[in-house]
C-alpha cells in the first residue's frame, strides 16, 4: 500500500486495488489495419499542436480557408480564425457529390420495431426541407432553437438544419421535467421549441407535447412550438395552441422552397448549447462553436473508432447529451459513417433489445456507458448469449470510469475477446473525446482510458499546482487549448473563468482526479468533490466502488465520506446487489472484508446500505453528493436533473431509520 498524501485536494491512490492486472494489446490483425498505426504521431502532435489541428482541419470542407490556427488569450480561444464553413455542409451536402450519397446516413428502429433508413442523399432532402421550415417560422441565424425531442430521425435532421442556416440549438433531453425544460429554454432564450406528439419508452408513450405546454407557459421567448407526429393521434392526441403550435408535417405542406443554401459561418460561429448533465450541481449552458468542434469531433471519431467506410456504427446515448452530439450526430456525419439510431429502452420487449439490434443490423462498432453495462451484467450473461454478436470488431465506453469487473464482462460476453475496447474520457465542455486509447497501436488496461489523444496535454497537479509523481492522485488538467473545448458558459462568463480556470491560471481544470501509473497511463478517480478523507488518507470514491463490484453478488455500489467524530470522514457504501442476492448481516460482512482484502484496512466501509437503485443522474450517472447530503443530514441540493426522486426518498427513510 502506498503511503497517504496529506495535501488536500490529492487522492491517494492504493497500488494493492486492481485485482485485473493483465493489459491487452491490440491484435496482430486488428494493428495491422487500424487508421493510426504510428506511435510517433503523439510526438508530432505534441511538438506542433498547431501544426498537428490545422493538418486534421483539412479534412473538412471551407467556404474561406482559415488565416490564423488559434488565437488563445486565456482562457479565451478562437480557432481557425477568419474560416468561414457550414456543419451542414459538412456532415451533408459534401457526401452526396461522392459514391456515399446512396450510403446509409441513419439506420433508425423506432421502440415498436418500425425502421427507416436515411441514405445521405435523403438526409440533405430531409435537412433542406426542415430548414425551409425553420425560415418560414421567422428563425434566423444567431436564434437559439430549443428540441425536446424523442430519439427520431427528425432530431439529428433538425438539429442539422438549424447548423445550415446558423441558428444555434439546445437539445433537452426528453426525460426531463417541464421545470427543466423551461428553465434551460429561459436561460437560452429561445425563439422555437421542438418537440413530438410523444416518443416511445418501454411500451408507453412519453408525452413530450404535454410536458413543452407545461414549460413555454412560462417561457416569454417562445413564438411557437413545432409539433412533429411520431406517435400518431390514434395514440396520443395533444393540445395545439392556435397560432403558436405548427404541425410539422402541415408546416412541410406549406414550403415550396426544397434547397435552402447553407450560410457561410464564421469558424466561431455558435453551434450549440449543451447543458451539463448536473452532476455536480446546477447545470452550465456550454458554448460550441462551429469550426474547431467539427474537426475535434471528427478527426476523433475516425482514429479513436478506426472508422472505415462500411463500418455500422452505434452510440447508443441520447442526443440530449453531449455524446449524442459529438458522436452521433456531427463526428460521425462530417466522416460519412452509417449511424444507427434506436428510440427506447434496452429492456422492450426484452432485455436483449440490445443484442437484438447489433446481430440484425450487423454493427461493428458499438458505443455506450459504463452504467449500461454494469445492468447489463445485473440481468444475466443469458441475453447477450441469445444473438450472435460477431459483427462487433470494436467498442467503447464513455460517462464514468469503467470498473474493472465491467470491463471484463464487456470484453467477454459482448466483444467475445475479440474487440479493443476505448475507455473515453471527456465532458460536455471538452465537446471531443481527450484521453483515450488510440486502438491500433495502444495496449489497454481494464479501468484506464490511457493515454491523453495526439495534440491534448493532460497533467495531474497538486493544490500548488505542481505535476504528481506517478502513482499518486490529483487533479485532472489540460494544459493547452484544443478546438472543440467550450467558449464559454452560456450568458455568464465569470462562472466559466471561476468553475474552471481560476484555480491555476490558464489551465483548465476538469474538476476529476486522476493518476498516472508507471506506463503514463490516467486511471480516472472520480470527481474530486467525491474523494473520501478517512484518518487523513484520502480516497477517490471510484476505488472503493470498483472493490465493492468486484464481488460476486454486487452490482452498484456508491461510497460516500459522512462525518465521523474519529476519523474525519467514514465510508458509507450504498450497494445494489444482483439479481437473486439477498442481502444480510453476514453479507455486510462479507463485503467489508472483500474491500479490505481489495484496499486495506482504511478503506473498511463503516455502514453498508442496500438499495434496489442508486440515484442517478438523466444521463444515468450516480450522483453521490445526494447521498452525501442524506448522509450529513442535509436539505437535498438540486434535484432536477435526478432520474427517478423517489429512489432518493427511499434511501432517506432507510437511513434515518438505521440512524434512529
Ligand atoms: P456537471 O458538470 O453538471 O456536474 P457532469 O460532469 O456529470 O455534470 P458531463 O459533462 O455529462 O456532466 O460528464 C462529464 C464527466 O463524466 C467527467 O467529468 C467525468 O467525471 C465523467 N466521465 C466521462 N467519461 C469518463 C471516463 N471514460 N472515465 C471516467 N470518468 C468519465
Ligand atoms: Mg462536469
Amino acid at each position: 500500500m502506498s503511503s497517504s498524501q496529506e495535501s488536500s485536494g490529492s487522492v491517494t491512490t492504493i497500488d494493492a486495488l486492481l485485482q485485473e492486472t493483465r493489459t491487452f494489446p491490440p491484435s496482430a490483425a486488428f494493428a495491422a489495419q487500424a487508421n493510426v498505426r504510428d506511435a510517433s504521431i503523439y510526438q508530432v502532435a505534441h511538438d506542433d499542436p498547431e501544426g498537428f489541428w490545422a493538418s486534421a482541419a483539412n479534412r473538412l470542407d471551407w467556404f474561406q480557408r482559415w488565416e490564423r490556427v488559434l488565437e488563445w488569450d486565456a482562457p479565451w480561444a478562437k480557432w481557425f480564425v477568419g474560416g468561414k464553413l457550414n456543419a451542414s455542409y459538412n456532415c451533408v451536402d459534401r457526401h452526396i457529390k461522392t459514391a456515399r450519397r446512396n450510403k446509409a446516413a441513419i439506420i433508425w428502429e423506432g421502440e415498436p420495431g418500425d425502421t427507416r433508413v436515411l441514405t445521405y442523399r435523403d438526409l440533405y432532402r430531409e435537412v433542406n426541407r426542415f430548414a425551409a421550415v425553420l425560415l418560414d417560422l421567422g428563425v434566423r441565424k444567431g436564434d437559439r432553437v430549443a428540441f425536446y425531442m424523442p430519439m427520431i430521425p427528425e432530431l439529428a435532421i433538425g438539429l442539422l438544419a438549424c447548423a445550415r442556416i446558423g441558428a444555434p440549438h439546445t437539445v433537452i433531453f426528453g426525460g426531463f421535467s417541464a421545470e427543466s425544460l423551461r428553465d434551460r429554454i429561459n436561460d437560452s432564450q429561445a425563439k422555437l421549441c421542438v418537440t413530438a406528439d410523444g416518443g416511445w419508452r418501454r411500451g408507453g408513450v412519453v408525452p413530450l407535447k404535454d410536458t413543452t405546454d407545461a414549460a413555454v407557459a412560462q417561457t416569454p421567448s417562445i413564438e411557437h412550438v413545432l409539433v412533429i407526429q411520431r406517435v400518431g393521434s390514434d395514440v396520443r392526441q395533444v393540445q395545439m395552441q392556435e397560432g403558436r403550435d405548427v404541425w410539422y408535417h402541415e408546416a412541410l405542406g406549406r414550403i415550396t422552397q426544397k434547397y435552402v443554401e447553407p450560410e457561410q459561418l464564421d469558424s466561431e460561429h455558435p453551434l450549440y448549447i449543451m447543458y451539463t448533465s448536473g452532476t455536480t450541481g446546477k447545470p452550465k449552458g456550454q458554448l460550441h462553436t462551429t469550426g474547431g468542434y467539427l474537426v475535434g469531433t471528427s478527426l476523433t471519431h475516425e482514429w479513436i473508432f478506426d472508422l472505415k467506410e462500411d463500418d455500422v456504427y452505434w452510440c447508443t446515448a441520447d442526443i440530449g447529451w453531449v455524446t449524442g452530439h459529438s458522436y452521433i450526430v456531427y463526428g460521425p456525419l462530417a466522416n460519412g459513417a452509417s449511424v444507427v439510431m434506436y428510440e427506447g429502452a434496452p429492456d422492450f420487449p426484452d432485455k436483449d433489445r440490445f443484442w437484438d439490434l447489433v446481430e440484425k443490423y450487423g454493427i461493428t462498432i458499438l458505443y455506450t456507458a459504463p452504467t449500461s453495462i454494469r445492468t447489463f451484467m445485473r440481468w444475466g450473461d443469458q441475453y447477450p448469449a441469445m444473438h450472435d454478436l460477431s459483427s462487433l470488431r470494436l467498442m467503447g465506453t464513455v460517462g464514468e470510469p469503467i470498473n474493472p469487473e465491467a470491463w471484463i464482462w464487456y470484453h467477454n460476453n459482448i466483444g467475445h475477446g475479440n474487440c479493443p475496447i476505448v475507455d473515453t474520457w471527456w465532458q460536455t465542455e471538452t465537446g471531443e473525446i481527450m484521453i483515450t486509447p488510440l486502438p491500433g497501436i495502444i495496449a489497454t488496461k481494464p479501468g484506464s482510458a490511457t493515454r491523453p489523444f495526439p495534440g491534448i496535454e493532460a497533467d495531474i497537479l497538486d493544490e500548488a499546482g505542481n505535476s504528481v509523481p506517478n502513482n499518486v492522485g490529483g487533479n485532472l488538467v489540460i494544459k493547452r487549448p484544443w478546438p472543440a473545448m467550450s467558449r464559454t458558459i452560456w450568458g455568464d462568463p465569470d462562472r466559466y473563468v471561476a468553475t474552471y480556470w481560476s484555480k491555476y491560471p490558464g489551465v483548465y481544470l476538469t474538476g476529476d482526479g486522476a493518476r498516472r501509473d508507471d506506463d503514463g497511463y490516467f486511471w480516472l478517480l472520480g470527481r474530486v468533490d467525491d474523494v473520501v478523507n478517512v484518518s487523513g488518507h484520502r480516497l477517490g470514491t471510484m476505488e472503493v466502488e470498483s472493490a465493492l463490484v468486484s464481488h460476486p453478488a454486487v452490482a452498484e455500489a456508491a461510497v460516500i465520506g459522512a462525518s465521523d467524530p474519529i476519523t474525519g470522514q467514514a465510508i458509507v457504501a450504498f450497494v445494489t446487489p444482483r439479481s437473486g442476492q439477498q442481502p444480510n448481516d453476514a453479507l455486510t460482512a462479507e463485503l467489508k472484508e472483500h474491500v479490505v482484502q481489495s484496499i486495506g484496512a482504511l478503506a473498511r466501509p463503516k455502514r453498508i446500505y442496500y438499495t434496489a437503485e442508486l440515484p442517478k443522474t438523466r444521463s444515468a450517472k450516480i450522483m453521490r453528493r445526494l447521498l452525501r447530503d442524506i448522509a450529513e443530514g442535509r436539505v437535498l441540493g438540486d434535484t432536477t436533473t435526478l432520474l427517478d426522486p423517489n429512489v432518493v426518498a427511499q434511501i432517506k427513510e432507510q437511513y434515518a431509520a438505521s440512524e434512529g
